[in-house]
């Protein structure tokens, strides 16, 4: 078996092959930077992540970019509304983001695109849809003309008039046909602008994702990926910028495209005030456990999302990382299994390779020599390893990421409780017991001594 991927293009199960093997190329859409990122947003980044390691490892040699937005409308406004500078809440929030990110086990992309470092390529890509007669400039805009290009629809599946019934939006009396969408507009003064031929102004949102591919990954990528929310317009509006700019070569071989996060069965969107920031998410629960939950369901589903799903993925890593703090006197390094690679290359199985860790984890805590042990628990890091999970010392993650302070003064009452209870003094012993239950310690009395946890 090698890797199958679901391309949205063919709408089916393909088995992938790069077009360079020495280079394989993937580019996932990243956040516009005005506000903290949703729980939503980071399922591409944690599924999509997952897929470059695996890559990473099957081809030793990946170029992934994922782009920051920093020039954007919710952006202008969110400086307006809170009286700041533009650069004040692209600063911001991409800092935020960044930190979201590592705190999820997110690696970094190898490429990090922002827009604003690319109006040149941006310009010039513009130019040439121009040159080439796909794109028209009428009042100060650059439009793209969506009717020269034939192909226009593939990804999403829609028909130009289909497309055009769904729009609500008043249409804007230049634009030459409905459905032609917006490459460069006009800036105010007040507004963030470049010098263009065609005056002060700003890329449209679809064009940059066109141009930073281009300039960092080549005209064809073998992977472009992203939410299924996505698809259209903009993957749709990427393909057309790419391919009419660069001959009609194929953009992308191989999309991609995850399910929402749903909450009740309802999508998580802002306009519902149904949004879960990862910013305060991580603060109220084990980042681990946001990962384990995001990667629950194979990633082309969507995902309910709610605190019972939270709470179980917690009981799940308390039982693996019981099963590793176990483990402790074995000497072991990760060793992916083959049974964890299958899964993974049927189009990123990862509730299956969830359920191989479950099934080694079995396995391990049954074992009794320590060949079997040792063989376990390679195999338990490894499989951990390919979905980012279960890389924490034992002990870290029981402590939930309390201080080191806070850690000794709970030994320090577990080793008080012990004396009294050495001494008979079983009322202080309980009171200890109960104090410490009173801030979600649990204890736990084992052959080895007195374990706690938070709770
Ligand atoms: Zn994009």
């Amino acid at each position: 078996m090698s890797l199958h991927l679901f391309n949205s293009l063919t709408r089916r199960v393909e088995p992938f092959a790069p077009s360079d093997p020495d280079r394989v190329t993937m580019y996932v859409c990243g956040p516009t930077v005005y506000n903290y990122v949703h729980i939503g947003n980071a399922r591409p980044y944690v599924v999509f992540g997952v897929l470059a390691d695996l890559l990473r490892r099957r081809y030793g040699a990946l170029s992934y970019a994922r782009n920051v937005t920093d020039v954007d409308d919710k952006i202008n406004n969110a400086a307006r509304e809170q009286g700041v500078p533009i650069g004040v809440i692209t600063s911001r929030f991409a800092a935020a983001y960044r930190e979201d990110m590592a705190t999820l086990g997110i690696a970094p992309p190898d490429i990090e695109p922002e827009v604003t470092a690319h109006i040149p390529q941006i310009v010039a890509m513009i130019q040439q849809l121009i040159a080439s007669g796909h794109a028209y400039e009428a009042e100060g805009h650059v439009l793209f003309a969506v009717s020269s290009f034939k192909d226009y629809g593939k990804l999403s599946r829609r028909d130009p008039d289909e497309m055009l019934a769904g729009a609500r939006v008043e249409v804007a009396p230049y634009k030459r046909d409905p459905g032609d969408f917006v490459l460069w507009k006009p800036s105010t003064d007040d507004l963030p602008g470049w010098d263009s031929p065609w005056g002060r102004g700003r890329p449209g949102w679809h064009i940059e994702c066109s141009a930073m591919a281009a300039a960092h990954l080549g005209e064809t990528i073998d992977i472009h990926a992203g939410g299924v929310d996505l698809q259209f317009p903009h993957h749709e509006n990427e393909i057309a910028q790419s391919e009419c700019a660069h001959g009609g070569r194929i953009f992308a071989r191989y999309w991609l495209h995850n399910g929402m996060l749903t909450f009740g069965g309802t999508k998580m969107s802002k306009s519902l005030g149904n949004i879960e920031k990862i910013h305060d998410l991580v603060r109220a629960h084990p980042p681990e456990a946001l990962r384990y939950a995001l990667l629950s369901a194979q990633y082309r589903q969507p995902l309910e999302w709610s605190d019972s799903l939270i709470e179980q993925c917690i009981r799940t890593l308390d039982r693996l990382y019981g099963t590793l703090r176990d483990l402790a006197d074995v000497d072991a390094s990760a060793w992916i299994p083959a049974s964890v690679d299958a899964a993974l290359d049927d189009d990123l199985n990862t509730p299956s390779v969830l359920a191989e860790i479950a099934r080694i984890a079995g396995e391990a805590r049954k074992a009794e020599s320590l060949d079997d042990r040792r063989r376990l628990k390679s195999e338990l890091l490894g499989a951990g390893l390919a979905l980012g999970l279960l890389q924490q010392d034992p002990a870290a993650w029981f402590a939930r990421g309390a201080s080191d302070d806070d850690d000794a003064r709970i030994q320090g009452l577990i080793d008080e409780r012990n004396a009294a209870k050495k001494a008979r003094d079983f009322g202080r012993a309980d009171a200890i017991r109960e104090q410490l239950a009173g801030e979600g310690i649990l204890l736990e009395d084992t052959p080895q001594g007195v374990r706690w946890k938070r709770g």
